[in-house]
């Protein structure tokens, strides 16, 4: 099993940022409102992830860090998905056979936190009594320590802090209802707090993108033929020096799709593009029946019954809007 552990973990962890998009998906899973993340060392030395959501049972602890252990497969169509999907119920799994993991957790309500710990797949067998509040905390140590082959391909701390912090803004992003505070080595790097209202969401913007992103963009809301875009759009003569600025979801899912991409490029491009990337913040809400967001679990593409309709509604609702304000 340590192997089979090992091999699996060659696909879900591939660096620090993806271990925490595990945790975080696990934590927003279980309803928390809260997320710390904490991370020295660009997330090799520590990533500790703690959330005040539903926490898990002394009883099911050493279960969640089991093989094929999941607790979210209820019905048969969510068998399905899982299977499509490949690798569910194995992330704390996989984590654990490369890392010295930590896993501490109160059920609401309990009267007591439990934790286990699990380093390169050595479980310690018991649980122990810990002092925790409502919620879980895993704590993720010495990532790759006993797989040197693996560590050799970890960049500079800054890299790989670098794709971590990629990851919560990502997620942050979709999550406005959700806080998550972020901490390197010692100092606030992300502070961002639930989010209910328009203004407050564009607060949120402004600090995963920056306050020049927020300032020259323009805010977009379009529904039409049971589709809805919505979101914040840079102006064509905005351009960030660094990484590329482009967020776009589909029903609340992280999308990185080559009709979109094609769909938002030509809009921008037919407007005034000067070659420049496009930055944009987009929310795309579709009937769910018609869109598959599962097509591959990593590469984050979708397939939509009707593309042709998709691509010509964000089309046009992108070139409208920039061709209103065009300079
Ligand atoms: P999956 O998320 O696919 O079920 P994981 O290996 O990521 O598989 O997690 C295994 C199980 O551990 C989950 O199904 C869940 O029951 C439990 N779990 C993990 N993290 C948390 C968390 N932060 N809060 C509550 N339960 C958790
Ligand atoms: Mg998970």
């Amino acid at each position: 099993p340590r192997l089979a552990n090992q091999i699996a973990a060659g696909e879900v962890v591939e660096r620090p940022a993806s271990v925490a998009k595990e945790l975080l998906e696990n934590s927003l899973d279980a309803g928390a409102r809260r997320i710390d993340i904490e991370v020295e060392q660009g997330g090799i030395k520590l990533l500790r992830v703690r959330d005040d959501g539903a926490g898990i049972e002394a009883d099911d602890l050493p279960l969640a860090l089991a093989r094929h252990a999941t607790s979210k497969i209820r019905e048969l169509e969510d068998l399905e998905r899982v299977l499509s999907l490949g690798f569910r119920g194995e992330a704390l799994a996989s984590i654990s056979s490369v890392a010295r993991l930590t896993l501490t957790s109160r059920r609401r309500g309990a009267a007591q936190a439990w934790q286990v710990e699990a380093e390169g797949r050595d479980m310690l067998p018991s649980v122990q009594p810990a002092a925790h509040p409502d919620g879980t905390t895993v704590e993720v140590r010495d990532l790759f320590f006993n797989t040197p082959a693996r560590r050799k391909f970890l960049r500079a701390e800054k890299t790989e802090f670098d794709h971590l912090q990629e990851v919560v803004k990502r997620l942050a992003l979709t999550h406005f209802e959700v806080g998550f505070h972020l901490r390197h080595n010692g100092k606030g790097v992300l502070g961002l707090h639930p989010a209910g209202d328009q203004h407050s969401q564009a607060r949120r913007v402004a600090s995963v993108c920056g306050p020049a992103f927020l300032e020259q963009a323009l805010p977009l809301d379009i529904e039409r033929g049971g589709l809805r875009l919505w979101g914040w759009v840079g102006m064509p003569t905005f351009s960030r020096s660094q990484a590329d600025l482009q967020y776009f979801y589909v029903n609340g899912r992280t999308v990185r799709d080559k009709l979109v991409a094609h769909a938002v490029r030509q809009a921008y491009r037919d407007v005034l593009y000067n070659g420049r990337h496009p930055a944009f913040v987009l929310f795309l809400e579709i009937d769910p029946a018609t869109v598959d967001v599962n097509v591959h679990p990593t590469k984050h593409e979708v397939r939509f019954r009707d593309s042709r309709m998709v691509h010509d509604f964000l089309y046009g609702s992108l070139y409208r809007a920039l061709a209103d304000v065009r300079p």
